[in-house]
């Protein structure tokens, strides 16, 4: 685990830089070509040419039209050859399936290929945290993550607080989990709403969002645009105080600030302090407020016609537990034999993973399971998209003054 920036936290068995974010274009791209060239060499030397058709290794195809497919090999042809190495693809490989796969070109295998690829190369994710101090931020991202973030944080007291304007700090911790590597930013906005006057605490979050989008930009017309490190924010956690009546006005004034270059996605903090009604209370609140000042949050998409029953309910179950009211805790805890993060109170445990105490299992299932990609596409296809029109636009209406000017 390491921290960049910030210069902490390192361990030398994860090189920085070594994993970058996995672009769904590139995912597109890859074509029957680049197949061919990961497969083994004896695979694809031509032996020998036939009519129209050419041989490939042990197997030929005549047409690269619909109708080509691969023939049975002759047993002449191999009988004094060594027998091929099994293909690490296993099903649909044309020299080791069954006969009826071998109706098939192999196309059907690209699904395995992009999942090769992407888990070599790993993820990226660039998650920001935006909310008053103490509403929980850390310790909802070390929950979520299972991390410690913030080991090196100085907490300021409220004469340093004063005096601070909001600083942004990126912690970045690279966590494997079955193979899967997963570089994570994590953006904190300290000083956010804890200065007497906010009116300008929103303004450097929202700059340094379109900061990430102008150093993209850049990257993407630039040498070597291959190797682009993407921080533009992909998602924003946006931590609503459980204590006041829905939203406060700079609440609004920084969703508002905010919605067009990022993914907002509400978050009633601390939740262990409101009863089951208050909840569902402050829920609809907030949603009603966000609706009436025409707030845009993270739209979640609609479920596909073919998913399952199952899939269907769960993900209504999400959709519903929007804003999601979380509870987090640095503190594992012995419960019955069961080690769970929990907080313990002189009345009980609260559990963190118990989806009858919070959302925090839909917050996490949501935002790395089922919708990481999706924030992602978003944040291209969307947000970054008009970041980069707007860029358009503006510097077409500079070359416009320019050329009326001299012209003159
Ligand atoms: P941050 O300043 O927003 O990052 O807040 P912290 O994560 O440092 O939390 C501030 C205080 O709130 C700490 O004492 C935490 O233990 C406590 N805290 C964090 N999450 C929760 C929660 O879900 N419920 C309650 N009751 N307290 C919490």
């Amino acid at each position: 685990m390491y921290n960049d920036e910030q210069g902490t936290q390192t361990d030398e068995g994860l090189p920085d830089g070594e994993f970058s974010s996995l672009a769904i274009d590139e995912m597109g791209n890859l074509s029957l070509e680049s197949f061919i060239r990961e497969l083994p060499q004896d695979s694809y030397n031509c032996s020998s040419h036939q009519g129209t058709g050419s041989i490939l290794g042990n197997f030929c195809y005549s047409s690269p039209l619909p109708e080509h497919r691969y023939l049975a090999t002759p047993t002449s042809w191999t009988s004094d050859r060594p027998p091929r190495p099994k293909s690490p693809w296993g099903c649909l490989d044309p020299y080791t399936s069954e006969d009826q796969d071998r109706e098939y070109v192999g196309f059907a295998t690209l699904p395995n290929q992009v999942h090769r690829k992407s888990v070599k190369k790993g993820f990226e994710f660039t998650l920001m945290v935006v909310g008053e101090s103490g509403l929980g931020k850390s310790t909802l991202v070390n929950s979520l993550f299972l991390t410690d973030l913030y080991k090196d944080r100085k907490v300021l007291n409220a004469e340093e607080r004063l005096a601070q304007t909001v600083g942004i700090t990126k912690n970045t911790v690279c966590i494997e989990e079955k193979g899967v590597k997963l570089k994570l930013n994590v953006v904190d906005t300290q000083g956010y709403g804890d200065t007497i006057n906010n009116t300008d605490s929103y303004k450097c979050v929202s700059d340094y969002i379109d900061h990430q989008f102008e150093q993209y930009r850049r990257d993407e017309i630039g040498l070597n645009r291959k190797n682009i490190q993407d921080n533009r924010v992909h998602c924003c956690l946006y931590f609503i105080s459980p204590f006041g009546h829905g939203l406060r006005p700079l609440d609004v004034e920084c969703m508002r600030a905010l919605q067009d270059k990022v993914n907002i996605i509400p978050i009633v903090a601390k939740s262990d302090g409101l009863t089951y009604d208050e909840v569902k209370k402050k829920k609809s609140r907030i949603l009603s407020e966000i609706d009436k000042y025409r707030l845009k949050i993270y739209q979640f998409p609609d479920c596909d016609s073919d998913e399952d029953e199952e899939f269907r309910r769960q993900d209504m179950e999400l959709k519903r537990s929007v804003p999601f009211a979380v509870i987090g805790s640095n503190m594992v805890v012995d419960v019955n034999g069961r080690r769970l993060r929990a907080r313990l109170y002189p009345w009980g445990v609260v559990e963190v993973e118990n989806p009858y105490h919070s959302d925090f299992v839909h917050l996490r299932n949501m935002l790395v399971r089922t919708h990481m990609q999706d924030l992602k596409d978003m944040t291209h296809d969307t947000h970054y998209e008009s970041y980069r029109a707007q860029w358009l636009c503006k510097s077409q209406r500079t070359v416009d003054y320019d050329f009326c000017h001299t012209s003159i």
